[in-house]
């Protein structure tokens, strides 16, 4: 993901030399080369100007402490002027009326169809009365494609009418939506495979019909430059309420959400990342700006770590002594990370590729505690040699704990992959633990 730009970018911050201050010499060079990254990244040329030019001027004279590398300095205002432009806070869905309709809109392939399904499946899970429909009346497929989706969502779907043509069809499904009582009705349309004129007018005839709460632009992140005018012609035609940014799991470059970002105002609300229907998170600026320059939030993870010292401390100690890693430490490293605000909060304030391979250990705050609770059931011994526990100790320790034997092979199987991770860590000299010793207080 971003792979151009995060690589870039930590050259780059390297570039940034001298202490005390950041003046306009000792930055200008990795300006520069923020606007080629940038650029590289397919965001639009004013796009990167402009953000290029607030860099300049937040970064002209302040000061850095005397401890900080100024490279590091430098790229606290670039992350945080990233996130600024990319909309400060996380933006939630504005739903009004009963039903709230949400439109999409966007090219062929973009997504449109999959991700509504997304959608719609988050809103019946805060038990909201989703409904599903298409009002792409010239392939049968779509509405298939549709159905299928919404019947794994357990989400409902209009059925499809005889024959009709589109804006009937917008004003039938409307109706339907009221009778069946949906809190939200959520629209997809056909998309073309360029923008073009039927396709505006289709599209702004639908939003007058349906006049809804939120029209949402939904967006290949793989797609470059032509993003912005693309985002911009269905911007001046419905206007645009937010942004649905898709295929973010791929090789994405990331410009084309800057760039849509930047031309319609609307701030991304999503960003869809697998082709399932659980693949949809909420889009949070701080934390893209954070991966998208592959540093991770630092300062985030610092803050959280001063809020639990001694746990931070033990961490960092686990982490250095990889060889000694049992399901003793990794009891005591989860009751930590929960401390520090739950393993997904950590994972995403690390850096990129750090972050992205924690992220695939498991995340789900419940889980981790049956997790807790079975390796509690365990005598001394079995903890520190977890190759001990086969069939019979593993049903003992599941009874004891009351999870299924399952959990106890997936907790033992994600222990083992995490000691490998740490020794791989441990061996390179820049790794976590250096890391996390130097910010927490050890040597390194
Ligand atoms: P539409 O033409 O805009 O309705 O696009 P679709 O919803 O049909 O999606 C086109 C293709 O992209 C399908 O094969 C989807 O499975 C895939 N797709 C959609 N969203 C994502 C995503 O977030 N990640 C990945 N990997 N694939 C996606
Ligand atoms: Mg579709």
């Amino acid at each position: 993901m971003l792979k151009t730009l995060t690589r870039n970018f930590s050259e780059i911050i390297k570039k940034v030399r001298g202490r005390g201050r950041l003046t306009e010499e000792n930055i200008s060079g990795a300006l520069g080369e923020i606007r080629l990254a940038l650029l590289d990244a397919d965001v639009a040329l004013p796009v990167a100007e402009n953000f290029l030019a607030e860099v300049k001027n937040r970064a002209a004279g302040a000061h850095i402490g005397r401890d900080i590398n100024p490279g590091r300095a430098f790229a606290r205002i670039v992350q945080h002027q990233l996130a600024a432009v990319m909309g400060g806070e996380p933006a939630e869905l504005k739903l009004k009326k009963s039903p709230a309709v949400i439109l999409a809109c966007g090219l062929q392939g973009a997504g449109k169809t999959t991700n509504m399904a997304k959608i719609a499946k988050m809103l019946k899970n805060q038990k909201k009365r989703a409904v599903l429909a298409s009002v792409d009346v010239r392939r049968p497929a779509a509405l298939q494609q549709l159905e299928i989706l919404a019947e794994s969502a357990g989400v409902s779907c209009i059925a499809a009418a005889e024959k009709t043509d589109t804006l009937a069809r917008a004003a039938e499904i409307l109706k339907s939506a009221r009778r069946m009582l949906a809190d939200v009705l959520l629209v997809d349309t056909a998309g073309r495979t360029a923008v073009d004129d039927e396709m505006m007018a289709e599209i702004r005839a639908l939003s007058e019909i349906l006049s809804p709460s939120e029209t949402l632009f939904f967006v290949d992140a793989m797609q470059g430059q032509d993003a912005v005018n693309t985002a911009r012609k269905f911007h001046e035609t419905v206007p645009v309420s937010g942004i649905v940014l898709t295929k973010f799991d791929g090789d994405a470059r990331g410009g084309a959400a800057l760039s849509a970002r930047m031309v319609t105002g609307a701030p991304v609300k999503f960003v869809g990342v697998g082709e399932k229907l659980d693949d949809l998170e909420a889009f949070h600026p701080a934390r893209f700006a954070a991966r998208i320059l592959g540093m991770g939030d630092l300062a985030g993870l610092a803050e959280q770590a001063a809020a639990a010292p001694e746990a931070a401390r033990n961490f960092a100690q686990t982490l250095r002594k990889p060889r000694g890693f049992d399901l003793n430490d990794q009891l005591a490293q989860m009751r930590q990370i929960k401390k520090m605000g739950g393993i997904q909060s950590v994972a995403e304030k690390m850096p990129a590729a750090l972050g992205g391979k924690i992220k695939n250990l498991d995340a789900d705050a419940a889980k981790l505690g049956r997790m807790e609770a079975a390796i509690c059931a365990m005598t001394p011994a079995e903890r520190a040699n977890p190759e001990m526990i086969k069939a019979s100790r593993k049903r003992r320790i599941a009874a004891g704990s009351g999870v299924e034997v399952n959990l106890v092979n997936q907790l033992l199987s994600q222990h083992e992959q995490t000691r490998k991770l740490m020794k791989r860590f441990a061996k390179n000299p820049a790794g976590l633990a250096r890391m996390f010793g130097g910010m927490f207080g050890g040597t390194n």
